[in-house]
């Protein structure tokens, strides 16, 4: 199977799964949507009310907040993977249960060997969670750390900077940084350019985000 092929089977057995309760409240599972050509994968938490009724990632009031930020950052949607740790909706959004998150995780697995990614970012912290188990989003969001052949950057969640105003500001620089990163990241990942020459090239960033490579 090729990736786009792989990514179709994904979201179809994604479209009947019963792995867990979940699927008793979902209207419409969301598998996650964008080309299996992607060099960045957006992981949010779970479908909202508007995604379970779309079949949509971030199509509600947090997804407009997302487009702003993509937008900011010169990306479009049809450039990136949008996706979430649980592909159907908790009840009144509540947060995913460890269990559920277990028994989803082996779709977004999936999807990332498949599409392959530069650059991960979570959004939030059950996101940030599957990669950081430990970590305080308030201490290492925006910072891009090496996990193999790619780089995961923690940014807080949209819909929380939309209810915690103070946040807004600090996810918007974090999203300015993306195409620096993503860069940075190509030229990481190829080998080309040794660090050192990445940071030279970079005066501006931050003498601390290197150490994290
Ligand atoms: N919030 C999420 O975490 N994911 C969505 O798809 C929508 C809102
Ligand atoms: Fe299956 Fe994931 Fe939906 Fe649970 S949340 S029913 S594991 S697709």
């Amino acid at each position: 199977m090729n990736p786009d092929e792989t990514l179709a089977q994904i979201a179809s057995e994604v479209a009947t799964c019963q792995d867990c309760a979940l699927h008793y409240s979902r209207n419409r599972s969301v598998p996650g949507v964008g080309p299996a050509t992607a060099e960045i994968m957006f992981i949010g938490e779970g479908p909202g009310f508007n995604e379970n009724e779309q079949g949509l990632p971030f199509v509600g009031a947090a997804g407009k907040f997302l487009d702003e930020l993509l937008a900011q950052a010169g990306l479009l949607r049809a450039d990136v993977w949008i996706g979430n740790v649980v592909k159907c909706r908790p009840p009144n959004n509540r947060d995913p249960l460890p269990e559920e998150l277990a028994a989803c995780n082996h779709y977004l697995e999936r999807q990332i060997t498949a599409i392959n990614p530069k650059i991960i970012v979570t959004l939030g912290r059950y996101s940030m969670g599957k990669f950081f188990p430990d970590a305080r989003i308030s201490a290492i969001h925006g910072q891009m750390r090496r996990m193999g052949d790619r780089f995961i950057i923690a940014m807080f969640h949209p819909a929380a900077a939309l209810h915690q105003v103070k946040l807004k500001p600090t996810l918007m620089a974090d999203f300015a940084q993306l195409p620096s990163l993503l860069e940075k990241a190509r030229s990481l990942v190829s080998g080309k350019s040794p660090e050192n020459q990445v940071a030279k090239d970079e005066p501006s960033n931050p003498p601390q985000q290197l150490s994290l490579f």
